[in-house]
């Protein structure tokens, strides 16, 4: 499909970028293939804006995929950035940053007694995982379709995110010795997981799941469906482990632990807590923790681990997160779903928006949707449509029908007034689009 407008600038920095990495992107949803069109080349962020390298700029609903809570380019977070990079920039010896992070960190999550901080959200599942194995003795781990916890080999089967973006079933490079370790079940399905645990006595060492998904879209856990999973893994001796990373201090001060209150084995975080740095960790009981090394025997470790830049960032951020900023955010994402909402009602489209406290999507189908295939049934070429008006109209949605929207507490009534007005023009594309 042919777009009526251009992005000179970030079309030939995507040529430059396409000849030296694979793709031309460092991360595939970035790249645009699943909607088509040229990626925009961003250069400077303030608030609810992102301005690319055309000199266009959008209300962004991305937010850096979650990290950006408090709007691009916080004065607070700015000067403690360059407080700490002021000081130097990586030590590979424990610093007094990397401890008040992860203090607050266990202050806000009961079920925290001890965290680990590592550089990704990838790198947290992968040794959250790696320590259940270690300390259950078991190999095998259960995850759902349409989850996505990183691109850590075992857990790539069936991922969301990306690997729903563009519909891939697996992916080469993952060995089938990796992979034959991970069972992976259809999301929303407890008996799918008791008939699991039946199959494999003894076998499983935890189960993984999004605390709430957002890879597939925004799949909120039915009710009971966490508990359950926590009541199995309690019952059959494997670890419950709830992926955080997209979650944390997003959902509430203490995350989607804090709408549930079910209480995990281990917990894994990432964006919100970096400040849009690379800082991410993983932690849980204290007993289980005690496991990793130096303490214990399971390694895990990270040159730039607790980095004094990152945790500064992090912790600013974190800091600035009170009750009266989840508030805005609940309440800017209340006000964007009833206006995406009446915008497509109001163009006949079939639509549902699906939220998880303020995280939210839209998908494009009015049938119910509870899992990875009900999220696929739905009419991608809507959304196509639907995003390309909007990014023509300076707001910058996720480039996937797959993903969840973020916003942030800079969202204002100008930024939103301006996401209100390219509305109806955008449900009138997705309504006249054809497959
Ligand atoms: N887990 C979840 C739930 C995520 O959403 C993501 C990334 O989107 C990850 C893990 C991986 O985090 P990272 O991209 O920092 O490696």
């Amino acid at each position: 499909m042919a777009y009526s407008y251009e992005a000179p600038v970030s079309q030939s920095l995507f040529d430059r970028a396409s000849v030296v990495t694979p793709g031309g992107v460092n991360s595939p949803v970035r790249a645009f293939r699943a909607v088509g069109g040229t990626p925009r080349f961003m250069v400077s962020g303030t608030g609810p804006y992102l301005t690319d390298a055309d000199g266009r700029e959008y209300v962004d609903l991305v937010c850096s995929w979650g990290p950006m809570i408090l709007g691009h380019s916080h004065p607070e977070v700015i000067a403690a950035v360059q407080e700490a990079v002021s000081r130097g920039t990586s030590f590979g010896t424990p610093g007094e940053g990397e401890v008040a992070l992860a203090e607050e960190i266990v202050a806000r999550i009961e079920p925290v007694e001890q965290v680990r901080l590592v550089s990704s959200g990838t790198e947290a599942t992968m040794s959250a995982i790696r320590l259940a194995r270690g300390f259950t003795g078991r190999a095998k781990v259960v995850k759902f379709a349409g989850c996505y916890h990183g691109h850590v080999d075992a857990l790539l089967a069936a991922a969301g995110s990306g690997v729903a973006t563009f519909g891939l079933p697996d992916t080469p490079g993952v060995t089938g010795a990796t992979a034959g370790d991970t069972v992976v079940l259809p999301y929303n399905d407890l008996d799918a997981v008791r008939a699991a645990f039946a199959a494999h006595p003894g076998e499983i060492a935890c189960v993984i799941t999004e605390a709430s998904p957002g890879n597939m879209g925004v799949v909120p856990p039915a009710d009971g469906f966490n508990a359950g999973l926590k009541e199995l893994c309690a019952a059959n001796g494997a670890l419950y482990i709830s992926d955080e990373v997209m979650t944390g201090f997003r959902t509430s001060k203490a995350g989607w632990y804090g709408v549930d209150g079910v209480r995990p084995d281990l917990m894994t975080f990432g964006k919100v807590m970096g400040g849009g740095f690379p800082a991410a960790a993983f932690g849980g009981r204290g007993d289980v923790m005690a496991h990793l090394a130096p303490a214990g025997p399971v390694y895990q470790a990270g040159t730039l681990s607790g980095n004094p830049v990152a945790t500064a960032a992090g912790l600013a951020q974190l800091r600035l997160l009170d009750d009266a900023a989840y508030a805005r955010i609940d309440a800017v994402s209340a006000e964007l779903r009833s206006l995406v909402g009446d915008a497509l009602t109001k163009e006949g489209v079939a639509h549902t928006v699906s939220a998880a406290s303020n995280m939210f999507s839209v998908f494009f189908t009015d049938r119910p949707v509870r899992n990875y295939d009900d999220a696929k049934k739905q009419d991608v070429f809507r959304f196509t449509a639907f995003f390309h008006s909007m990014l023509e109209q300076g707001v910058y949605l996720p480039p996937s029908a797959f993903e969840s929207w973020f916003v942030s507490t800079a969202h204002d009534e100008r930024a939103i007034e301006r996401i209100a007005a390219a509305l109806p023009a955008a449900a009138r594309a997705a309504s006249e689009a054809t497959a």
